[in-house]
Parts: C-alpha cells; sequence; structure tokens
C-alpha cells in the first residue's frame, strides 16, 4: 500500500465511498467486496492534471480508468468569443448529467486574455473553476494573451485566489518562424516541431514567472520540456527561498505540491511535465511516427529529456500529465504538409502505467512517482479528498501489478479515449488490475466492470 508515508503492507478499507480503514490490522467483515492485491501496490487513483476531454467526455473518461486515473483535470472548451464562465458551466453539466466513468474538475480556459475582467474570474470561482488557463501561444487562433493581458489576469486571479495556468511558448517569436517556414521550398511533418524551439518556451516561462512574482499570483507552468525552463523554475523557486531566509526547496517525500515551492512574489510556482516528453524525444520527427507525436511543445532534444528526468526524480516537477487531446488541433495551413495535419497526443490512459514503467526503470521510489501522478496534482488544484490513501479520502484505488508485461492498446490499458496515439503496442512493466472511484470498481482483472456515467464534477477547496 503506498500512502503519504511510503509503502506499507496491509489493507484498506473503503465505506461509504471513502477511505475507512488503512494498515496491517485491516480485515474485511461480512458483505465486504474483497479485492485481493496480494503481490500488488495499492495506489491512490490516478490525477491527471492536463485534459482536453470535453470534445469526447465519455471515452476518454474510460480510457483514463483503464489506465489507473480516477480524476481527470480537463479544461474547459470555449466556443468562439464565449466567455470562461459560460464554457465552464457547460463542462460542468456535461459531467454532473453522466457523462464521465471517473471524477472531474475543471480548469476554466480563457480564449480572450485581453477582455477578461475581474467579474469574469469571479465567476469562474463561484462556478468551481480550480484555476484559469492563459496562453501567450496560438496568435493564428486569436486566443494570445498580450503582457498587459496576462498581467491583469493573474492580478484578478491573484486576488480570487484562483492559480494561473499559462502556456508557456513565446507566440510572436513562433509566428515569425511560421512565416519564414512559409515560404521555404519544403515542409515536411517536422516543420510544425521546428517553429517551435526549446528558446519560445524559455523565454516565455521566464516571462510568467517574473509577471507571476510581481502579481502575487499562483502560477502553474504546464508541460515544461526544456533544461532551460527547469532551471528558471528553480531558480524562482530558490530566489524566493534567499529572500526569506529558508532552505532552497523542499526535497522529495515532503507532503504535496507547492506549499514549499513559493515564487518571489509570494504566489506558489508549480510546474508540470507531461509523459511525451518523457518518454519520447525529437528524434521521432525523423521516422514515419513523425504525425503521431506532434505536440505543442514540440517533443526535444535528448538533452532536455534527461533534465527533465532529472527534475522529476529532485522534486523541481510537481506534477505529471498527459495533456491528453481527444481530438486533434489543425495544423496552421501555412505550415501544414501533406503529413502533418494535425496535432495533439491522446494519452489519458497510458500516463500513469508509462510513468510507473519508466519510474521503476530510472530508479525512483514509488512514493515520488505517486507524488508526481495522484497527490501532487490533486495538491496544486485544491482536491484534499483525492490523490492520496488516508483515512477520510475518497476510495479512489489503483491496484498495480509491478511483475506484469502489459501491452498499451492490447488488453487491459487502453491508449486513449479516442484515436490511437503513438503509444500503442508498447510494452511496459507493471499493468493496472483494479480500479474503483468512491468504493465502485470500474476494472477488475484488467477488464471494464464498472458505470460508465458515474463521475462526479469536482469543486475545490481553497
Ligand atoms: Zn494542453
Amino acid at each position: 500500500m503506498v500512502s503519504p508515508g511510503g509503502p506499507t503492507a496491509g489493507g484498506l478499507r473503503v465505506a461509504d465511498g471513502v477511505v475507512a480503514e488503512i494498515g496491517p490490522e485491516v480485515a474485511a467483515g461480512p458483505g465486504d467486496g474483497v479485492v485481493d492485491a496480494g503481490g500488488c501496490l495499492v495506489l491512490p487513483g490516478g490525477v491527471d492534471p492536463h485534459c482536453h476531454v470535453m470534445a469526447d467526455l465519455a471515452g476518454a473518461s474510460r480510457a483514463a480508468a483503464m489506465g489507473g486515473t480516477t480524476t481527470v483535470l480537463s479544461f474547459s472548451s470555449p466556443e468562439a468569443g464565449e466567455a470562461p464562465g459560460p464554457a465552464l458551466r457547460r463542462a460542468r453539466d456535461a459531467v454532473a448529467g453522466g457523462g464521465s466513468a471517473t471524477d472531474v474538475g475543471l480548469h476554466a480556459a480563457c480564449y480572450q486574455p485581453d477582455e477578461l475582467s475581474g467579474d469574469d474570474v469571479s465567476e469562474v470561482v463561484a462556478l468551481g473553476a480550480d484555476a484559469l488557463k492563459v496562453f501567450l501561444a496560438y496568435p493564428e487562433l486569436g486566443i494570445m494573451a498580450s503582457g498587459g493581458g496576462l498581467y491583469r489576469a493573474m492580478r484578478h486571479a491573484a486576488r480570487r485566489g484562483l492559480p494561473v495556468q499559462v502556456h508557456c511558448e513565446d507566440g510572436e517569436l513562433i509566428e515569425a518562424l511560421v512565416e519564414e517556414a512559409a515560404t521555404a521550398p519544403t515542409r515536411s511533418t517536422a516543420t510544425f516541431a521546428q517553429v517551435r524551439p526549446a528558446v519560445a518556451e524559455e523565454l516565455a516561462v521566464t516571462r510568467v514567472l517574473a509577471f507571476a512574482a510581481l502579481a502575487g499570483a499562483d502560477c502553474y507552468l504546464p508541460h515544461l520540456s526544456t533544461a532551460g525552463a527547469l532551471d528558471a523554475v528553480r531558480s524562482a523557486r530558490s530566489r524566493a527561498a534567499r529572500a526569506e531566509g529558508r532552505g532552497a526547496k523542499r526535497g522529495v517525500g515532503s507532503s504535496g505540491a507547492g506549499e514549499g515551492n513559493r515564487g518571489p512574489g509570494g504566489g506558489r510556482v508549480l510546474a508540470e511535465a507531461c509523459v511525451h516528453h518523457i518518454v519520447a524525444d525529437e528524434g521521432v520527427y525523423a521516422t514515419p511516427a513523425a504525425q503521431d507525436w506532434l505536440v505543442a511543445p514540440p517533443l526535444r532534444s535528448a538533452a532536455d529529456v534527461a533534465a527533465l528526468g532529472s527534475a522529476l526524480a529532485d522534486g523541481t516537477v510537481d506534477t505529471v500529465g498527459s495533456d491528453h487531446s481527444a481530438v486533434p488541433t489543425p495544423v496552421d495551413p501555412r505550415i501544414a504538409s501533406s503529413s502533418g495535419s494535425g496535432y495533439g497526443i491522446p494519452g489519458i490512459g497510458a500516463r500513469l502505467p508509462l510513468l510507473l514503467s519508466w519510474g521503476a526503470a530510472a530508479g525512483l521510489p514509488i512514493g515520488r512517482l505517486v507524488q508526481l501522478v495522484s497527490s501532487g496534482p490533486a495538491d496544486a488544484f485544491g482536491y484534499p479528498a483525492k490523490g492520496r490513501l488516508v483515512p477520510g479520502a475518497d476510495g479512489d484505488v489503483v491496484v498495480w501489478d509491478p511483475s506484469a508485461r502489459s501491452v498499451l492498446g492490447v488488453g487491459p490499458v487502453a491508449p486513449g479515449g479516442s484515436g490511437q496515439g503513438p503509444y500503442v503496442g508498447w510494452e511496459l512493466a507493471g499493468g493496472v488490475r483494479f480500479v474503483c472511484v468512491r468504493g465502485v470498481p470500474l476494472v477488475g482483472d484488467g477488464a471494464w466492470v464498472g458505470p460508465a456515467d458515474g463521475g462526479r464534477v469536482l469543486t475545490p477547496r481553497r
């Protein structure tokens, strides 16, 4: 059993949807359903901090559960011109109406950041948003924040205690590179990645950290993928620590994401990695599988991948997400090639098995891996009942068999709710055997056994 104190032997009893007892003395009572987890690890259900599932909530939430993720934290999907509040309300209604197999928390996406008002932010807070999301990229989609827009959004959010997530790529630089690539004699699938270099991410991360410090905002940095971006996070945290005269940062194994990870403005600085940036590098863009790996930010150099591995081990990274994309986003037509037409990776079901398998090979302790896939994301967004096996927490449980071999996309672990994605056929050490949400079994012996519509919509505590 893997609880916040580390792995221990024993049993766990769930009653009325919550963890009732945990420890060596726990025994089944009359009428209890029993799951024999002999030889397996009993883990808290996974919490995926980064998903885009609203276009296929049913399929994606089921794939999530098949891969041991019981809480999906998704972005809302505003329509063209739609304000964050109405889009968030639609997303919550879809979950509350029985659309999801897993529990779902929602990040409020903002597609017109320069028009965002304090009232808009108050509205999403009242509706149960766990964060606000703005973008420093995608001028071609009309959703890029100006510097002023970013700062004002952060101030509005900071005043209301709402974390701000920022997509960190410098959209103006990328736009110039797109224009240049559009006039080149040839383009390939890899062009999409080439116009989104590491420096575009690093410039944006540096800028966001500076703005968040001034605004006093909690900032959450999704899908960090470069050595320079990770160094910028470390530097912001250690500047804050020096100013306060304390140690540089929390150690690995401390209780969760964020409390020690303050930035110079006093707000939290939280860093996310996504599983595709951990398990693959830019070499895939020279292979026939290039299309499957198109994602923003793109896959990086082997050196960046190694730096990310170190950051997962040393506590720099707080959470690991899938950036699950239920439907591909069209590539900017100016740089589309015959083979490169859409981007976004379906990985919601693959995330937890991939990270546990990768982590075992890399020698990371299981307690650290559980922080990254479960308790870290829950802590980052204010869900104390999720992501950890303690009495009173929701009875979201995964039985993981570390000695099994599993093949993604075949049998127990589907790669995603939609599309095939790049992980099909990957062979992993370990496999998901059993999954329940609030005590309701969804997966047994690696097969679907649960209701498809029992997921609840979550409201964060702040
Ligand atoms: Zn995303």
